[in-house]
């Protein structure tokens, strides 16, 4: 079959290399001039993690990954109120908890689809359904037929709204949002810890990058930001809603003013009905997004792109019954990666002082290694199994 992919992400490119493994002919298209380089930060385990070792993707991984050891909270005079030590988690996982780069992870995940025609700059415009296939105008004005479309296209997925409706219908807002940068040069650096400083509504964190660069992850309840501001104006409402917070936030802020890259977005979860309509499908954040809070987002969507892939090669072509069996796998798997996302904004930007001291309270009892192996460990764990579709 000839499946479209529009996005050149996480979940694309895993659904394309399976895609091929089974005979399938993807192409994929990137709204993007290039892939993207820089960016936030992941931590990446579990299920995804998984499906890299099957993709052979390990190695390349660990040689782009940070390897944390510590997370660090700290009061406005930067002294340590509570930490967790990452490490004799890891080892309960066995290793298979990294942090890297979400553009790092995308770029090897694209490096396995090496052959797969994928075009940059080009993405899908719009599309037209019949029951033998799809024609998708692509933004160059080209037209191209397929069997299957998938939005692999993020958050504001463009495929979802041409064909599921406008973005404001399925997205649920979880009342916070994000900012995340790179400050190439910021002095203060603690090699592989998240060092965050909390106050009522708000976060402030940074991690130490190689090549000195820090990422800065501004974390707040959405109050302080009064509506999404117009494009540009971005940085001016991080100052209005961070300005008056200590420890090193105005520093930070200055330096903010340095660069031009700033993420900004409301953080919020995709929910809808159904994952296809004929055709057409969605897949990673842009049919389930679970948000930063669910710190699997990443695996969710390579998930999504390996049983999508797997149901298409056992139902031998028939979509219908492919698609169907897709989402019975993964659906109440998903939704409860979603519900328990919920339960860490208040780690992020707890609302009063009494939140954030029980806060501090349960991330110190974190500190003797039995709780935390028994608590974090098990929130790690995926309650899943993926089937071996492709095993010869
Ligand atoms: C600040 C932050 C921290 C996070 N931390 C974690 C974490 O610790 N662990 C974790 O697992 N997840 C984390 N996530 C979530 C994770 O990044 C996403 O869930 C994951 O990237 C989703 O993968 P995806 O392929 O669905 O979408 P994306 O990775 O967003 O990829 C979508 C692709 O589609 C492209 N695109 C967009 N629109 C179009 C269009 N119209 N046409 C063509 N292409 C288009 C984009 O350029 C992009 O390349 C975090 C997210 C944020 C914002």
């Amino acid at each position: 079959m000839r499946i479209g992919i529009n996005g050149t992400g996480v979940a694309g490119p895993t659904l394309a290399y399976w895609l091929r493994r089974s005979g399938h002919e993807p192409i994929l298209f990137e709204k993007a001039p290039a892939l993207r380089t820089g960016g936030y930060v992941i931590d990446f385990w579990g299920l995804g993690f998984e499906i890299a070792e099957r993709m052979g993707l390990v190695p390349a991984l660990l040689e782009r990954c940070y390897m944390m050891e510590r997370l660090r909270m700290v009061d406005a005079d930067g002294n340590e109120v509570a930490g967790i030590d990452v490490t004799p988690m890891r080892h309960r996982l066995k290793g298979r908890f990294i942090s890297l780069a979400r553009a790092d992870l995308a770029a090897v995940l694209f490096s396995a689809c090496h052959g797969i025609p994928a075009h940059f700059g080009v993405s899908v415009a719009s599309v037209e359904q019949d029951c033998r296939g799809v024609t998708a105008t692509l933004s160059n004005g080209r037209q191209e037929r397929f069997d299957l479309v998938v939005g692999a296209d993020g958050l504001h997925s463009r495929v979802r709204e041409l064909v599921f409706g406008p973005e404001g219908r399925f997205e649920t807002s979880l009342g916070c949002h994000v900012a995340a940068f790179r400050l190439p040069g910021y002095p203060r650096r603690d090699e592989l810890a998240y060092v965050s400083h909390t106050v009522p509504k708000r976060q402030a964190a940074r991690v130490a990058l190689r090549d000195g660069e820090t990422l800065v992850l501004l974390i707040c309840r959405s109050e302080l930001i009064d509506g999404d501001p117009p494009r540009g104006q971005e940085k001016a409402a991080l100052r209005r809603a961070f300005g008056d917070m200590k420890w090193e936030v105005p520093e930070i802020l200055d330096w903010m003013d340095r660069i031009d890259d700033v993420y900004f977005d409301r953080v919020s979860q995709i929910h809808l009905a159904r994952w296809s309509i004929g055709r057409v499908a969605v897949i990673g954040d842009a049919a389930a997004c679970a948000s930063l809070l669910a710190g699997e987002g990443t695996g969710l969507a390579m998930i999504e792109a390996y049983v999508l892939a797997g149901e298409l090669h056992r139902a031998g072509g028939h979509i219908e019954r492919a698609l169907a069996a897709f989402e019975a796998r993964l659906r109440s798997f998903v939704s409860a990666k979603q519900k328990a996302a919920l339960r860490f904004r208040s780690f992020f930007a707890p609302r009063t002082t009494i939140a954030l001291r029980v806060r501090n309270v349960a991330v110190s009892a974190l500190s003797i290694p039995f709780l935390a192996n028994r608590l974090i460990g098990d929130s790690l764990q995926d309650d899943l199994v993926l089937p071996d579709y492709f095993a010869t």
